[in-house]
């Protein structure tokens, strides 16, 4: 089910997200009402604050397939990568954010079995975007610079 997006403006985005303590049917609908919302609104990432739920629960696909994360945390980061940056609680904007080129995050699946995964350009970036997300950081608190429609950028990242 495809449920509305918080956008920028509302509190719920500036908040600290608990996290999650049990790993049952409650878990399973809103991993997957994210991926429907994800999908449907074209995006590589979202973030349970974005659909109003304060828990540390995230999804991503950047194309490699749907990945979820239960209580992420990122363990280690590599190099830097500056880039272009988007999110779907800010429809219509993009930004020039400065991110770890690679990371390493430490997070549970959806049974709570822990699992570490790596990504590296997007995927690193999309990572580092969605896990600010459930510490009430948005993009816009770190971009350097707006992108205007009139600036091309290669690598862009909507979560
Ligand atoms: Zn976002």
């Amino acid at each position: 089910m495809v449920r509305k997006i918080v956008k920028l403006g509302d509190e719920t985005l500036r908040k600290i997200s608990k996290p999650m303590q049990k790993f049952d049917l409650r878990l399973w609908l809103l991993l997957r009402d994210m991926a429907d919302t994800m999908y449907n609104a074209d995006g590589v990432g979202l973030a349970a604050p974005q659909v109003g739920i304060l828990r540390r629960v995230v999804v991503i696909d950047v194309g490699d397939g749907l990945l979820e994360l239960v209580n992420p945390e990122i363990i280690e980061t590599e190099g830097e990568q500056g880039g272009a940056e988007g999110c779907l609680s800010v429809p219509g904007r993009r930004g020039f954010v400065v991110r770890p080129n690679k990371v390493t995050v430490r997070a549970r699946d959806r049974k709570g079995k822990e699992f570490t995964v790596t990504g590296e350009g997007l995927k690193a970036r999309a990572l580092c975007h969605e896990i600010d997300h459930l510490d009430g950081v948005m993009y816009v608190d770190k971009m350097d610079h707006e992108i205007f429609e009139d600036e091309e950028e290669d690598e862009e990242d909507k979560g």
